[in-house]
C-alpha cells in the first residue's frame, strides 16, 4: 500500500513510498484494531520534520511514516476487541507509553523517559498511509456527527491539555473562577484553546501578528472573543486596554512573548500554559530582578505543555461538538486546503508555507464511506 515518507534527519525528502499492509494480528492477543485512513491533517511539526530539523525512524528502518492528526475508520477489528466495531469513526492518540511511572498509569504525555514514541514523528510510524492497526486504548472513538471536522481533535487535544493542567494547577486557589483569559497566536492551536475558553465562558483575548481583514481574526470574533493584532496593539497597550489575565496561552512559537506574557500580562495568582515547541536557538534579555518580583508577590504559575493523553482527546470530544452546536459551520472553516489523495503529497507541503490564509491543510487519503 501507499504511504507518504521522510528520511528523518535529511531535508526535503518526503515521498510516495510503497509499504508493507498492516493486519490485525500485527497487535497481539487478539487485540488489534485494523483502520482506514480517511484524512490527515498537516502541521508545523510535518514541516520541520520535512526540513530534516526534527523525527526519528522506527528502529531498523530508513524511513519515517508521516502523519499524527489522523481520522479513519474501523475495518476490522481482532477476536478480543470490545471497545470498538468495524464501522466505528476513530482517532488515534499520538504517544505510545514508555517505561516511566508516567507511561504506566495511561499518561505518556508526562513521560520522564529520555526519547518518546509519537506516531508520524518519533520513532513509530505515522498515519499518512492507507491503512494501520493499533490497540484499542489508542483509539477514541467519534460521533458520525463530528465526521467532518474530527481530524482537527488531534490539534485540540493539545490545547485542552494546556487547558486542562491550567486548572489542575489552580486547585490551589480552593475557589479559582477565571473570567478572563489571553491566548497568545491566531494559528491552528491558538483558534482552538480559544474556541476551548469560550466554550467555558471566559472572555477570551486573541493576539496574532497579523492585521484585519484577516480570516482568523473573523473566526476569533464570531466565538465572542476579541482579536488584537500586536502589528497595531503592543503587548503593554493591550494589557491597560483589557487589564491583566487569570490565564494566559501561549502558542506562537515566538519565545521571547513568554516573558512579556510573564511580566505584563498575567494577573496575580494567574496561570502561563507555555505550547510552542520552539526548536531555534534564539535568545533575549531579560528584567530578571522584575520578573522574579512579579512572580514572588504575585504567587504566579507558569507551565510547560506537550502532548496530551486519553482524557484530553474525550475533552476534544465534547469540546468539539459543543463548538458544533453553538457555531456551526465555524470548525469546518479551519480546514482551508484539502488535497486529493496521499499522491498530492507535495501540494500539501506547499500549502503548509503559503502563510496568512492557510490555517489546517488536510489530505484526503480515503473516501468517508463506513462500507
Ligand atoms: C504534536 C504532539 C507532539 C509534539 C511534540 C506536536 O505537533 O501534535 O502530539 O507531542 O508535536 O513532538
Ligand atoms: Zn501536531
Amino acid at each position: 500500500m501507499k504511504a507518504i515518507a521522510v528520511f528523518p534527519g535529511k531535508a526535503d525528502t518526503v515521498h510516495l513510498a510503497e509499504v508493507a499492509e498492516p493486519r490485525v494480528e500485527d497487535v497481539a492477543d487478539g487485540r488489534g484494531v485494523l483502520v482506514r485512513v480517511i484524512r490527515v491533517g498537516l502541521d508545523g511539526t510535518d514541516k520541520e520534520i520535512d526540513a530534516g530539523e526534527y523525527g526519528a525512524a522506527p528502529p531498523g528502518e530508513d524511513i519515517l511514516i508521516v502523519g499524527h492528526e489522523s481520522f479513519g475508520v474501523v475495518e476490522e477489528v481482532g477476536p478480543a476487541v470490545t471497545e470498538l466495531r468495524t464501522g466505528d469513526y476513530v482517532v488515534a492518540r499520538v504517544r505510545q507509553a514508555g517505561s516511566s511511572i508516567y507511561d504506566r498509569i495511561g499518561m505518556p504525555d508526562m513521560t520522564t523517559d529520555d526519547t518518546y514514541h509519537e506516531h508520524g514523528i518519533s520513532l513509530v510510524h505515522g498515519f499518512m498511509t492507507e491503512r494501520y492497526v493499533e490497540q484499542p486504548d489508542a483509539l477514541i472513538r467519534i460521533p458520525p456527527s463530528l465526521r467532518d471536522v474530527a481530524v482537527l481533535l488531534e490539534p485540540t487535544s493539545i490545547a485542552e491539555k494546556g487547558i486542562a493542567q491550567a486548572y489542575e494547577i489552580q486547585r490551589r486557589l480552593k475557589v479559582w473562577h477565571p473570567t478572563r483569559a489571553a491566548v497568545l497566536g491566531a494559528g491552528t492551536i491558538g483558534l482552538l484553546a480559544t474556541m476551548i475558553l469560550r466554550n467555558r465562558g471566559l472572555e477570551v483575548v486573541t493576539f496574532g501578528l497579523d492585521e484585519p481583514p484577516y480570516v482568523n481574526a473573523d473566526l476569533i470574533q464570531d466565538l465572542g472573543a476579541s482579536y488584537v493584532s500586536t502589528k497595531q496593539v503592543s503587548i503593554p497597550e493591550a494589557a491597560e486596554r483589557f487589564g491583566r489575565f487569570d490565564l494566559v496561552f501561549e502558542a506562537t512559537g515566538f519565545s521571547p512573548l513568554v516573558f512579556e506574557a510573564m511580566c505584563i500580562l498575567l494577573a496575580k495568582n494567574g496561570v502561563l500554559v507555555l505550547s510552542s515547541v520552539t526548536g531555534g536557538s534564539r535568545t533575549v534579555q531579560v528584567p530578571s530582578d522584575a520578573l522574579n518580583l512579579d512572580f514572588v508577590l504575585g504567587n504566579k504559575v507558569m507551565v510547560g505543555t506537550v502532548n496530551a493523553n486519553r482524557e484530553h482527546f474525550e475533552a476534544g470530544v465534547l469540546d468539539l461538538g459543543l463548538t458544533e452546536e453553538f457555531h456551526p459551520g465555524w470548525l469546518s472553516q479551519l480546514i482551508t486546503h484539502r488535497v486529493d489523495g496521499l499522491e498530492a503529497f507535495e501540494e500539501a507541503y506547499r500549502a503548509l508555507s503559503d502563510g496568512a490564509g492557510t490555517i489546517k491543510v488536510v489530505v484526503e487519503v480515503g473516501s468517508d464511506d463506513r462500507g
